[in-house]
């Protein structure tokens, strides 16, 4: 028996399952390429993919400290405001969207 003959089995059993995470990565790729371009789609020209972010504002809407957790931390809900343009013509547009992030509370600086 040589090393070929005792791997031979392990790799036919394996190439569906390396198949199906590959599958799998390259539709998530193409989906998130596709949402890409419907996201950067301009709103006036129609065209896909057009829009470049050409500034990104950040809003505090609000910040407490979970005292629930083992450790406090505290949780910054922040309003991400992106602004885009358009590549061909140059309309301008916004498109936000909140997102929650915690912080480590001895870490974060004060007055920042
Ligand atoms: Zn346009």
């Amino acid at each position: 028996m040589n090393f070929l003959e005792i791997m031979y089995p392990t790799l036919v059993m394996c190439a569906p399952i390396t198949l199906v995470i590959i599958i799998g990565i390259a539709v998530t790729a193409l989906w998130l390429k596709i949402m890409d371009k419907n996201i950067r789609a301009c709103p006036e020209c129609g065209r896909k993919a057009a829009g470049t972010i050409v500034e990104t504002e950040e809003v505090l809407l609000s910040s407490y400290v979970d005292h629930k957790r083992r450790t406090p931390v505290r949780v910054k809900k922040l309003k991400i405001i992106d602004h885009y343009q358009c590549d061909f013509c140059e309309h301008t547009w916004e498109r936000s969207f909140n997102r929650t992030e915690p912080v480590p509370v001895k870490v974060t600086p004060r007055g920042k």
